[in-house]
């Protein structure tokens, strides 16, 4: 399984593919940018493709995460245009950094219609992917329904994604928080094997090309994002071990962003993960 975390571009992209075989990640996250903020990145293309280079000859995978005001549901005029034009710059530094893709959400739709909501995430994508000649490809990260209930269901996001203009350069993160958080993930012990055969059914699973890994603070269904450790929120470690069998046998990337010690690595908890997986 290749497994990891969140690692930061503060000394380039190279160096954050440096920091993840050094903390015996071989799959890793990164902001391509500035996570604050839509402004347009001019990127150092070699150091991006030294880490394409970096990562393909130690076998490690990354993902790239879009900034956070990102919203593909809006249809704010500046935001709509600032939005698609970022994420096009997202899509290029991880095609040059040699990712897989950019992990990017619905967004928010704050109108009272929410139909037009998902007409806007859809003209987005349309839009970003126009004319794409790259790899790297749009990955739908499923949300926890903080404020609306958008972009929780499978069913949805297959929904969105075929109604799209180019569907082959899209594909989705699953994020065990967010899952569990929604209620997307079936109570019970034999959750995960539950979803795992509906996702299946759907053609979901397929499609699957990350997963973000995350321990849920609060209980089941409550609709709140707050990432515990792995093993130390409500999902809890029995609960993970199926989720963690089936990606053993996947070698799609599966990164941590679970809150460490100020000084603290994701070290020890790659090694927890990675002996889950084993039982
Ligand atoms: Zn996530």
């Amino acid at each position: 399984m290749k497994a990891g975390c969140h690692i930061s571009i503060r000394g380039g992209y190279l160096a954050a593919a440096k920091t993840a075989a050094q903390i015996g990640a071989d799959a890793f996250q990164y902001f391509p940018k500035n996570p604050r903020s839509l402004a347009i990145k001019s990127f150092d293309r070699k150091d991006a493709e030294l880490c394409a280079a970096f990562c393909r000859e130690r076998g490690i995978a990354s993902i790239a995460h879009t900034p956070y005001p990102t919203n593909m549901a809006t249809d704010e005029g500046e935001l709509r245009k600032a939005t698609v034009a970022s994420l096009r710059n997202d899509l290029e530094i991880a095609d040059a950094c040699g990712s897989v893709g950019i992990v990017v959400h619905f967004g928010k739709y704050k109108g009272k219609d929410s139909l037009q909501g998902y007409k806007n995430i859809i003209q987005c994508m349309n839009e970003v992917l126009a004319d794409f000649s790259g790899q790297a490809l749009l990955l739908i990260e499923n949300q926890a329904g903080e404020g609306s209930g958008m972009g929780t269901t499978l069913e949805e996001l297959m929904q969105v994604r075929s109604l799209c203009e180019r569907p082959e350069l899209i594909g989705f993160c699953f994020d065990t928080c967010h899952a569990y958080a929604s209620g997307l993930w079936p109570a019970g012990e034999d959750g995960w094997s539950r979803l795992q055969s509906h996702a299946a059914t759907l053609g979901y699973l397929s499609l699957l090309r990350a997963v973000h890994l995350n321990d849920s603070v609060y209980p089941r269904g409550m609709g709140k994002d707050r990432h515990a450790p792995i093993g130390r929120g409500e999902i809890g470690e029995r609960r993970f071990i199926p989720l963690l069998r089936y990606l053993r046998s996947a070698s799609l990337p599966v990164v941590l962003e679970t809150p460490v010690l100020k000084g603290m690595t994701h070290a020890s908890e790659i090694r927890y993960v990675k002996e889950l997986a084993e039982r």
